[in-house]
């Protein structure tokens, strides 16, 4: 098994009684990683699971969480992590859209599980160790190789429902070096994960390098920005990776001046890109940001922006990680020249094979073997590339990307809203926020707050707009296209 399914035993042969996981006052070794991920393997492979199978999680962060996806690649299974943040039909459509055969979650995310969809159902906690307890601890040895697909992750896209993005064992792998290449973690590392593993950047640009490298990873179900603050001063905490809104509520704590953050060493901020002023009060206390940008498809990093130039080329996301191409390319698809526009595309061992099950979005979303980000951005004499604006029509609301298109469209399901349009507008707090601007049908009353109810119960909450505006009609395009520009200027000035 040359997949990252072999990672915890080929850990526990070089460093068996170092930390790997720390939770909730329990630290597991890298011995016991491996033991519980064949243990678990071993109780999956009893209830029918096989190689090729599809096993989901539904849960905060967990040692489980890693255990499945390890266990998963013992099988030569696919592990498909669930976004808690989902609502019931979300998650109902993904775990129908990936078939899964296996579904293992908190017992806290049982209201988010539809009854009788998987087969095998297994709750953390009692469940979930009488399960392991009573299984076979033997090495497990199936030939998984670095092209086999290890992973499905949801991400959502221009076109309605998210897709299932699949990474290969091969892709995790690349994208572990790049990070281990690009950063100077160490063994000795101590890592905060509060970012969600649910998504690609709590999972893989921080914990699975760390965990490839033998550091330690100290989990937290959410993140509480004064908690952070403490763990960082009691346990040591010398790398942490978060979105910007994490690092903006630390610094807005209390206990912010007097914190003791001289553990610090690696602090990586991705996923959006880092406002001047949120640079500048880390670099007060002497604290510079790693910047990343990279999208779920990519494993996800593609571009990384080092600490030594977080101020220098502030605004900037970096140049390419190093085992990752980058080429900007125009409409006309020339390439782009010096600080001209184009569209982001990506190469490397790093990018993923496609969407689970849908060969045509596949096929559009590459020209060749480049993945067409929908991203634009501009590139400096240096080769820095400063992204510029997204071609797709997306907004990132707390570290969480919302694309109007899904909203739009349980927004129209809803009786009363004829028209209706999404976007993003500024918040301090969240980055972004959602703004709805519904036209009522003829002759019906709409009641703003009634629709953000009823779309409370179909989307999850970061996707809900904070405002919904009536209007008389959309401004469109001679075409039907809705101009959205067209519209913030309405209504946002
Ligand atoms: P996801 O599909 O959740 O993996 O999100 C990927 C998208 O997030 C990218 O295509 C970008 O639009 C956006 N994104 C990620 N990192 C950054 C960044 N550093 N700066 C700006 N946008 C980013
Ligand atoms: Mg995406």
């Amino acid at each position: 098994n040359q997949g990252i399914g072999s990672w915890p035993a080929r850990r526990a042969r070089k460093t068996p009684h170092r930390t790997a996981l720390v939770h909730g006052g329990h630290r597991h070794s890298y011995a016991d990683l491996h033991e519980r991920s064949t243990r678990l393997a071993h109780a999956l492979r009893t209830a029918g699971i096989r190689r090729g199978d599809r096993i989901a999680y539904l849960g905060p962060n967990h040692p489980s969480f890693l255990e499945t996806l390890f266990a998963a690649g013992l099988l030569g299974a696919l592990f498909v992590p669930l976004n808690t943040r989902l609502a019931l039909p979300e998650i109902a459509h993904q775990l129908d859209d990936c078939g899964a055969r296996a579904l293992i979650h908190a017992p806290g995310c049982a209201p988010l599980v539809p009854s009788g969809a998987v087969p095998v159902t297994v709750r953390t906690g009692e469940e979930y160790e009488s399960w392991l307890a009573g299984a076979d601890r033997t090495p497990i040895d199936e030939p998984v190789g670095l092209d086999d697909t290890c992973l499905i992750m949801y991400t959502s896209g221009t076109t309605g429902r998210p897709k299932g993005a699949m990474l290969t064992h091969g892709n995790l792998t690349w994208n572990a070096y790049n990070v281990l290449v690009d950063t100077d973690l160490l063994a000795d590392d101590v890592a905060l994960v509060s970012a969600p593993l649910f998504h690609t950047g709590g999972l893989n640009m921080l914990t699975l390098p760390v965990l490839l490298k033998g550091g330690a990873c100290l989990l937290t179900e959410s993140f509480d920005p004064a908690g952070a603050l403490e763990l960082i001063a009691r346990e040591r905490i010398s790398y942490m990776f978060g979105v910007p809104t994490m690092y903006d509520l630390m610094a807005r704590q209390d206990g912010w001046a007097d914190a003791d953050l001289r553990s610090l060493r690696i602090l990586n901020c991705g996923g959006a890109p880092v406002p001047r002023p949120l640079i500048d009060t880390y670099l007060r206390r002497g604290l510079s940001f790693q910047q990343g940008y990279g999208m779920t498809e990519a494993g996800p990093g593609v571009l990384f922006l080092d600490a030594e130039h977080t101020a220098g080329k502030a605004g900037s996301a970096g140049v390419p990680h190093f085992f990752t191409d980058v080429l900007l390319t125009t409409a006309d698809g020339r390439e782009a020249g010096l600080g001209e526009v184009g569209e982001v595309l990506v190469s490397g061992p790093n990018v993923g094979p496609g969407y689970w099950g849908l060969p045509e979005a596949t096929g559009l979303a590459f020209h060749g073997e480049w993945f067409r980000s929908g991203d634009a951005a501009r590139a400096d004499a240096d080769g820095y590339l400063t992204i510029a604006d997204r071609i797709k029509d997306m907004y990132i609301s707390g570290g969480e990307n919302v694309y109007p298109a899904e909203v739009e469209e349980a927004l129209l399901a809803l009786p009363g809203v004829a028209e209706c349009a999404v976007y993003g507008v500024p918040d301090p707090k969240w980055g972004e926020v959602g703004r709805a601007v519904v036209v009522p049908a003829a002759g019906a009353a709409v009641d703003p707050d009634a629709l953000l109810a009823a779309l409370a119960g179909v989307l999850a909450k970061y996707k809900l707009p904070r405002t919904v505006l009536l209007a008389d009609e959309l401004p469109r395009t001679a075409s039907g296209k809705i101009l959205k520009h067209r519209l913030r200027a309405r209504h946002d000035g």
